[in-house]
C-alpha cells in the first residue's frame, strides 16, 4: 500500500472532465457512464495503472448510494480484468485513500487506485513514481484498454 499513499498531485477535479463523453483521450477518460468514471492515472506508479471513481463528486464513503456502491465494485472488478487480459500482471494493489491526510491528493472526489504489480518490479516503480509524466506510454496503454472498456458500455448502459 505505500505506493498508492501519498503522491497524487491536486487540481481540478481530473474525474469531471467531459462529463458528458464515454472517453476521452486528452483526459485520459476510459469509461464513463451514469453511475461510474475510470481513468488512466496521469502520474502512474506502474503501467495500466487505474483510477476508479463515482460520475457524481463526493468524497466520502458515506455519500454514496447504493447503486454507486455496485457500479464501483463492479467496475473495479472489470478494471482489473481489463488490464490482467492485456497486461498480465502478477497481482494488483486496490487501494483507496480517504481524506488529504491519508495522501488523497484528489480528496474532494473518492476513488479508488487500481496498480498492476508484477514479481520484482519494486525497483521499477521507485524510479517510475519519480517521472511527473510518461505521456507516450500513457497514449500507449490508453489505446491498448478502451476498446474493452467501452465495450462494457453496451452491457451496462441501461
Ligand atoms: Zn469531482
Amino acid at each position: 500500500m505505500d505506493y498508492i499513499l501519498g503522491n497524487e498531485k491536486p487540481g481540478d477535479c481530473i474525474f469531471d472532465l467531459q462529463p458528458e463523453k464515454s472517453c476521452a483521450k486528452k483526459e485520459l477518460i476510459l469509461f464513463r457512464n451514469n453511475d461510474v468514471v475510470v481513468l488512466l492515472n496521469r502520474y502512474p506508479y506502474a503501467n495500466g495503472h487505474l483510477l476508479v471513481a463515482p460520475a457524481r463528486h463526493v468524497g466520502d464513503l458515506s455519500d454514496l448510494q447504493p447503486k454507486e456502491s455496485a457500479a464501483l465494485m463492479e467496475h473495479i472488478r472489470h478494471s482489473v480484468n481489463i488490464v490482467r487480459k492485456h497486461l498480465k500482471p502478477d497481482g494488483f494493489n486496490v487501494g483507496l485513500n480517504l481524506g488529504s491526510v491519508a495522501g488523497a491528493g484528489l480528496a474532494d472526489h473518492l476513488h479508488f487506485h487500481i496498480v498492476p504489480r508484477w514479481n520484482g518490479d519494486h525497483n521499477f516503480m521507485t524510479v517510475i513514481s519519480e517521472i511527473s509524466t510518461i505521456p507516450q506510454h500513457i497514449e500507449q496503454t490508453f489505446d491498448m484498454l478502451l476498446g474493452d472498456f467501452q465495450s462494457l458500455l453496451e452491457n451496462t448502459v441501461p
